[in-house]
C-alpha cells in the first residue's frame, strides 16, 4: 500500500501539462449555453375577440406549440408571462376617464411613497385579475411545470417587461431574473405578444441582464406596424438575434437542437 502511494506521487511531466491545460480551460472557456423558452402574454384579451386584440395574434400559436414540443424534447424549460392587472390599473383609460390609445401625463404615488410623473398610453381595460381575458389562450399547450410569471400586478406602475416595472424593476419584481439565474440560463428564446411592447421590453431587460435573446418572427405579433418595426430595429441594434421561422432557428443552433423534422 505504502509503495503504491509513493509511485503515484512520482512527478509526471506529461500529466502535469495535461492537468495545467485542463485547469486553464475551466477558467477561460465559454460557459455552456443553456436555453429557456419565454412566452410573453399569450392571453385571451390580446387575441381575436379580446379587449386589446393584436392583429393575427392567433396565428402564433401553431408555431409556438411546435417550438414547445421541440423544447420539451430537449429538456428546455418554459416560462410564460401573464399580464395581471387590478381593475383600477394606471394604464387603463377607464381609470382616468381619458380617450383610449391617447398618451397622458400621470402623477403617480408608489407604494413606498415615491412620487413619479410618467407619460402613459391609455389602454382599453385588459387582463384584469380573475377575468376570462386574463386567462391563457386555449390553443396554447400548457405543461404542469411551466413557470408562470405574473406582471402588472401593482396598481400604480406599468410593467411591460416580464422582469418587472419600467423603473429598473424597483417597484415590481416578478422573480423572473432570480429564476433564470438559479437555473444558470444563458439564452432566452422569446416569443408571444405584443412585439412592440411586452416582447420588446422583456428583450431589452434580458439583454441588460446579460442573456442572449433569440426572437422568432413567426411567433410574435405587434400592436402597431410602425412601433413594431421600430422595436425590431432597436432590438437588432442591441444584439437580439432574429429568425424568420422555427426551422431557421433550429438550423442555426444545431449544436443544441437536433433537427426534428416531424412537423417543422
Ligand atoms: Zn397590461
Amino acid at each position: 500500500m505504502g509503495n503504491k502511494v509513493a509511485v503515484e506521487e512520482q512527478p509526471n511531466l506529461k500529466n502535469y501539462k495535461q492537468e495545467k491545460s485542463f485547469i486553464q480551460n475551466i477558467f477561460t472557456r465559454k460557459p455552456k449555453k443553456k436555453f429557456v423558452l419565454g412566452i410573453i402574454d399569450p392571453q385571451n384579451d390580446f387575441c381575436e375577440g379580446g379587449s386589446l386584440a393584436v392583429l393575427d395574434a392567433n396565428k402564433i400559436f401553431v408555431p409556438i406549440n411546435k417550438l414547445r414540443y421541440l423544447c420539451v424534447r430537449h429538456g428546455i424549460k418554459t416560462f410564460i408571462s401573464q399580464d395581471f392587472h387590478h381593475l383600477a390599473h394606471m394604464s387603463f383609460a377607464s381609470t382616468h376617464d381619458k380617450p383610449v390609445f391617447s398618451n397622458q401625463k400621470l402623477n403617480l404615488v408608489m407604494e413606498n411613497g415615491d412620487k413619479l410623473t410618467v407619460t402613459q398610453t391609455m389602454w382599453p381595460t385588459h387582463c384584469v385579475q380573475g377575468t376570462k381575458g386574463a386567462e391563457f389562450y386555449s390553443d396554447l399547450f400548457l405543461f404542469y411545470n411551466d413557470k408562470i410569471i405574473q406582471k402588472g400586478t401593482k396598481t400604480n406602475v406599468e410593467s411591460y417587461s416580464a422582469f418587472g416595472d419600467e423603473f429598473n424593476n424597483q417597484y415590481e419584481q416578478t422573480g423572473l431574473y432570480s429564476w433564470l439565474n438559479q437555473k444558470k440560463i444563458t439564452d432566452i428564446i422569446l416569443v408571444g405578444l405584443a412585439t412592440d411592447y411586452c416582447v420588446y421590453n422583456t428583450a431589452l431587460d434580458a439583454v441588460k441582464y446579460g442573456f442572449t435573446v433569440h426572437v422568432i418572427l413567426s411567433c410574435i405579433r405587434g400592436v402597431n406596424p410602425t412601433t413594431t418595426s421600430n422595436a425590431i430595429e432597436d432590438m437588432k441594434s442591441k444584439g437580439v438575434v432574429f429568425y424568420d421561422e422555427i426551422f431557421e432557428f433550429v438550423n442555426k443552433n444545431n449544436r443544441i437542437f437536433n433537427n426534428i423534422n416531424l412537423f417543422l
